[in-house]
């Protein structure tokens, strides 16, 4: 039968959140642009999700796709499928908008998106903040916070939380502001949380400006965003380049001797532990991390979908891999997000609260740990406020420090 039903977790403000909810990011296509043209079939699979028993929704003023929720929360609750408040519905405030008296107007801007009262949860969607030129504005977090603690106080808002911020910054931020955040949203890679230790010193002006024309495709496009406001141009010009850089220097740094500078063993079971102690929830953005043919770059490391140890323990529960893993992480506590627009995957998803891991299953899972971070975002490593670790290692720093994409050759002599 076609329906799940997903357990709770009880938040520090006494709210209950669904531990699995629908992740709406449509992610970037080959051109390395928001996936735009997928939202129809997003829109047809949250319809399913919410029909079958979802009830957590997780979205942001980045994906673009606000709207599109809007209207199938209206639609459900129209048919009487759900009530608002069954609904767990999170949007995010993107770095534009850090100074402390515009996350009022972001939130208000998502609500109207929305068609909504009230969302259940805000985020700061990342601990840096830039302007829409890409240039880092240095607005401390404790400020943007001082306006989440205004939006929930306005009523705008049931719950704040962060996403992507550091045990550093979350320390920082409870030691002097009045509400602790109800949950760090952070990337949930299998097996475990981990970081990627990788870094360079960059100097984007002259990337910035061999992409302004593709740039200005980009604003020109979003301006015609499906008749629309949404016309700003969410990305930093750079990121597209950084994006594609990325890509080309991931293919090697994660393959032969270079592997080493990546893939230092770095779990995060630092920052769950210390997000459990103080009643932080950690919501597991990103669950599937590189097993999914669309997260892999070549040599991404082990386990992809068809990795014999976990096809084997799949096989062993009756389930497939991703219930695996899905279920992994809700045995460690951690509340998860997986995306995607097919219906049949938002019912394999959710369908795994009717079976246990073993110890020895664990013992596999834990195994794959290689502090491998699918979502490092690169191209912000030198912002004030970039969360991750930051380890420079001679051949990558020299050649990501001077500008433009290193030839083949460079890459070759770096590894
Ligand atoms: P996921 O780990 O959810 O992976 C999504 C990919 O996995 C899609 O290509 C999807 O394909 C595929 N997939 C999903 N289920 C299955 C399955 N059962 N079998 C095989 N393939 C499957 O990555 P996301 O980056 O999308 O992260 C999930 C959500 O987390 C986002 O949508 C967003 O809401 C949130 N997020 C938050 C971030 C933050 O900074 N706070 C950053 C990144 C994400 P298809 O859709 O084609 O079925």
């Amino acid at each position: 039968e076609e329906s799940v039903v997903i357990p709770t977790i009880k938040l520090n403000n006494g709210m209950s959140m669904p531990v699995l909810g629908y992740g709406t990011w449509l992610g970037f296509n080959d051109q390395m642009e928001i996936d735009m043209p997928s939202y129809k079939k997003m829109v047809d699979a949250l319809e399913y999700a919410i029909d079958i028993g979802y009830r957590h929704i997780d979205t942001a003023h980045l994906y673009r796709v606000e709207p599109e929720v809007g209207e199938v929360i209206e639609k459900k609750i129209k048919e009487g499928v759900v009530k608002r408040e069954d609904l767990f519905i999170t949007t995010k405030v993107w770095q534009h908008y850090h100074r402390e008296k515009d996350v009022e107007v972001s939130v208000r801007d998502s609500l109207r998106r929305m068609k909504l009262d009230y969302v259940d949860q805000v985020l700061v969607h990342w601990p840096m903040s830039h302007n829409q030129e890409g240039v880092d504005e240095k607005i401390d977090y404790l400020e943007t916070w001082r306006g989440f603690e205004a939006v929930l106080k306005a009523g705008l808002t049931k719950s704040i939380g962060v996403s992507n911020f550091s045990v550093a910054q979350l320390k920082r931020l409870i030691a002097s502001s009045k509400v602790v955040p109800a949950t760090n949203q952070v990337e949930g890679l299998l097996p475990l949380l981990s970081n990627i230790k990788c870094a360079y010193n960059r100097n984007t002006t002259p990337l910035a400006r061999r992409d302004a024309r593709s740039q200005r495709r980009t604003r020109q496009r979003n301006k015609g965003y499906r008749g629309r406001e949404l016309s700003e141009n969410l990305l930093p010009t750079t990121v597209n380049s950084f994006n594609k850089m990325f890509y080309h220097w991931n293919i090697r740094l994660k393959s032969g001797t270079n592997t080493r500078q990546v893939n230092l063993n770095f779990p995060q079971h630092e920052l769950v532990d210390y997000c459990k102690s103080q009643g932080i929830v950690v919501v597991a953005y990103a669950p599937l991390g590189c097993l999914v043919p669309s997260k892999n770059f070549p040599n991404s490391p082990e386990p992809k979908l068809d990795n014999p140890q976990m096809v084997a323990m799949a096989k062993k529960h009756k389930k497939t891999v991703t219930q695996i893993v899905l279920r992994h992480l809700y045995e460690r506590g951690l509340v998860s997000l997986p995306k995607t627009v097919t219906r049949s995957r938002v019912l394999e998803n959710a369908s795994i609260f009717d079976f246990k891991l073993d110890a020895d299953d664990t013992k596999v899972l834990e195994s794959f740990n290689n502090g491998y971070r699918s979502n490092p975002l690169l191209w912000y490593i030198n912002f004030e406020h970039y969360p991750f670790e930051k380890v420079v290692s001679g051949a990558v720093s020299l050649l990501l420090g001077r500008t433009g994409r290193p030839s083949g050759k460079e890459i070759a002599r770096s590894a």
